[in-house]
């Protein structure tokens, strides 16, 4: 007989879906800082519309985004959706995932029950304009965010998404290690492979700014998979050697300059002349490990106003930056003088299309990229994992949280 609810770690029988679930909730009466912001609840399975699938959760990965939803801002992603009509008070989040088809809607092919998955987090309807016109559903106005801007993502033991999200799980990973790269990894496959003529090839030289960091370790091992150079940025000395690990053919730190910020006017010559000397050296620091004097082919941009200005000096003529976030600040300054007489490219770039999930999922199949998974969380310990990364204690690499997978033997690391 089918129980109404199975403890966290008790699995199911395949194929068995109860009434009720374990789920970590987002509330806006406990909108704050990780600790507060996440509570457990136990709550009704969700639904399924004929294009969608319910994964039984393994594990969870752990990303930034969910830190926002539970501080409720830049977006109160929990009034954004009832704007839309959603009538849910809460919000389940969680975009990355690795775990088993328990349920499939009448339209689904490409996955069945039993099926060891793991979820991308691009969602959009297939009846977006531009998605029924075959353009990039990245474009398309109906695109969300799974486990952030929609509901029932990963951090419960069931969740819910459309079947094209699914790829299959590398057979080598752990659950917790299959949960730890997709959102990090498709989100480095697009910025690197996406936009041609600029997509990173053999020998081109890739500078990768945080490349400690989540999306950091990914786009090295992307680089270096394609036969390319990449150049890692770091802050701290004690992160050379995992850089160098990943396939970096040398790595700077960052604290030995101090021109970051936004550049100075260029009618101001000495501030500007300051501002160059500083670029020149970081410039320098990378014909130093190239060994010629060579410019960037691909830059890897997310710190944004800090250090986009440099980012762009040292882009090749005709090279491109590739960017995905500000997390310094969203004033991007460039001397334009330059940008258009070297033809160089500033790109904007988001998540991924499900051919560039693929790509990742491809490459850590084939094991030419590691998921970089630093530490695993048990599922009473979710708050506290987030809480890591809101106060940026959070170790290199990528974070994971047990769901239906037990800790026995699974190797929790720290
Ligand atoms: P993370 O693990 O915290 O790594 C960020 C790295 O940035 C750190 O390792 C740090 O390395 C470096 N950094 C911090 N402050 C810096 C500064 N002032 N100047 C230069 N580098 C600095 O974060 P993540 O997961 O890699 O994500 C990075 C950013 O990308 C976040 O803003 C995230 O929200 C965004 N993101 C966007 C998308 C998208 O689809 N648009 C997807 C994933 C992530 P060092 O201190 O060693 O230099």
């Amino acid at each position: 007989m089918t129980k109404e609810l199975y403890e966290i770690g008790e699995t199911p029988p395949l194929g068995v879906v109860p009434k009720k679930m374990h789920s970590w909730l987002i509330r806006p009466e406990r909108f704050g800082e990780p600790m507060q912001a996440f509570a457990k609840e136990v709550i009704d399975v969700p639904e399924i519309a004929d294009d969608e699938v319910l994964v039984y959760v393994m594990a969870a990965g752990v990303n930034y985004n969910n830190v926002w939803a539970g501080l409720g801002i830049p977006v109160d992603v929990i009034k954004a959706r009832q704007k839309g009509g959603e009538t849910e008070n809460f919000h389940i989040g969680g975009s990355d995932a690795s775990g088993i088809v328990y349920r499939v809607g009448k339209d689904v092919t490409s996955v069945k029950v039993g099926d060891e998955v793991v979820a991308h987090c691009g969602s959009w309807s297939k009846n977006g304009e531009l998605v029924k016109q075959g353009k990039d559903p990245m474009y398309d106005p109906t695109f969300r965010i799974w486990g952030y801007e929609t509901n029932y993502g990963s951090f419960a033991q069931f969740t819910k998404v459309q079947d094209h999200q699914l790829l299959p799980k590398p057979r080598h990973l752990s659950w917790e290690s299959a949960a730890a790269y997709m959102l990090v990894g498709a989100t480095s496959y697009r910025m690197l492979m996406a936009w041609t003529p600029n997509h990173v090839k053999k020998d081109d030289v890739v500078l990768v700014w945080g490349g400690a960091g989540g999306i950091g370790c990914m786009a090295i091992q992307i680089a270096a998979a394609m036969g390319a150079k990449p150049i890692a940025v770091i802050s701290d000395e004690s992160k050379i050697d995992y850089c160098m690990k990943l396939g970096a053919i040398g790595c700077i730190n960052r604290n030995d300059f101090d021109h970051w910020g936004m550049m100075p006017h260029w009618k101001d010559a000495d501030a500007y002349g300051e501002w160059l000397k500083g670029a020149r050296g970081f410039g320098k620091a990378i014909w130093d490990i190239l060994g010629e004097k060579r410019g960037v082919d691909v830059v890897f941009e997310h710190p944004g106003e800090s250090t986009l200005p440099t980012s762009i000096f040292v882009c090749e003529t005709g090279g491109m930056v590739t960017i995905c976030a500000g997390t310094t600040g969203f004033n991007a300054t460039l001397d334009l003088r330059y940008h258009w007489m070297r033809q160089k490219r500033l790109q904007g770039s988001h998540f991924a299309n499900d051919e560039q999930a693929k790509g990742i999922n491809d490459l850590v199949i084939a094991g030419k990229v590691d998921p970089c998974l630093s530490k695993t969380f048990t599922y009473d310990q979710l708050p506290e994992a987030h809480q890591l990364m809101y106060e940026n204690k959070h170790p290199s690499g990528n974070m994971s949280v047990l769901v239906g997978a037990v800790d026995e033997g699974m190797g929790i690391s720290s």
